[in-house]
């Protein structure tokens, strides 16, 4: 199996336990602002932390950093419960090589999964390019730490940045074909930015991620419900499908992107999007 490195320790393991619900989220979209990159819905730090308390696990799936989902999230719910509270709560992030969960002391005990990061010899090459011929319009995202992220500058111009990015991709096509990295990374462009990442990362290893550390815990769940915005977030639901378990996906982003996929779960679409959407189901569905 994969190696695996940082702080790892023994979750407490409880004796089997079985939960009504489990709750997956992906953050950026779902939880924070897509535009405002925060949480601008109060109502979803005690809707969280409502299933905390009843001893429902809760994760969290994003390609994000760790540490933007401690800033923007965890430390939030912090300020507002129990630490040990945190004991229920899962996070993954940089899609699925990166993952923490709590002890109760509200310390983050993190893992990583060295296997399958980026090496540095291809990081190395994509920063050097970035800076010396793409600076005025992108960034290298030093936050991340498997995989690499090529970002928009802050308030960049959209169109000039997809102009870019097509020079951007020839450049890495032939970065790529040097170090014969063909079959082990891929890229995946996002609207504003451009990703490098193993073959194998995505949403649906985080759901693994959290399925393993629920196993871990001895603890079974009824149901589980996800929530993405973005199409990719499907893989979640999918993921968890698959597993045998009972799932729906709550997709409050764009609906064409999920209309007539074709999956053995329901998809249940809220009326508003983002972060309202997600207050509102969680507040009708206790
Ligand atoms: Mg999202």
């Amino acid at each position: 199996m994969s190696k695996k490195s940082g702080q790892d320790f023994e979750p407490p393991k409880e004796a089997e336990k079985q939960v009504k619900n489990a709750w997956l989220f992906d953050v950026d979209g779902v939880i924070t602002d897509p535009q405002e990159k925060k949480v601008l819905e109060e109502g979803l730090f005690e809707q969280i932390i409502s299933r905390l308390e009843a001893g429902e696990p809760v994760a969290f799936n994003t390609g994000r950093d760790l540490g933007f989902v401690q800033e923007k999230v965890i430390d939030e719910l912090l300020k507002r419960t129990d630490k040990k509270k945190l004991q229920n709560l899962f996070a993954v992030a940089e899609k699925g090589a990166l993952w923490a969960a709590f002890g109760p002391d509200g310390r983050e005990k993190e893992s990583i999964d060295e296997s399958i990061s980026v090496p540095e010899e291809v990081k190395n090459r994509v920063r050097d390019l970035v800076k010396q011929k793409f600076s005025d319009c992108m960034f290298y995202d030093e936050t991340k730490r498997t995989m690499i992220s090529i970002e928009m500058n802050h308030n960049g111009d959209l169109e000039e940045f997809s102009v870019k990015r097509e020079e951007l991709l020839e450049d890495l096509k032939d970065i790529f074909q040097e170090l014969g990295l063909d079959g082990r990374c891929i890229i995946d462009s996002t609207i504003i930015s451009t990703d490098i990442q193993s073959v194998g990362v995505g949403k649906n290893l985080g759901a693994t991620r959290f399925l393993e550390w629920l196993e871990s815990r001895g603890i079974t769940a009824e149901k589980f419900f996800c929530f993405g915005d973005s199409k990719s977030d499907l893989a979640m639901a999918e993921e968890i499908h698959r597993q045998g378990e009972d799932v729906e996906f709550v997709f409050i982003g764009d609906r064409k992107c999920v209309v007539g996929s074709r999956v053995g779960f329901e998809v249940i679409c809220p009326e508003d999007r983002h972060g309202k959407g997600t207050l509102s189901f969680l507040k009708n569905n206790k």
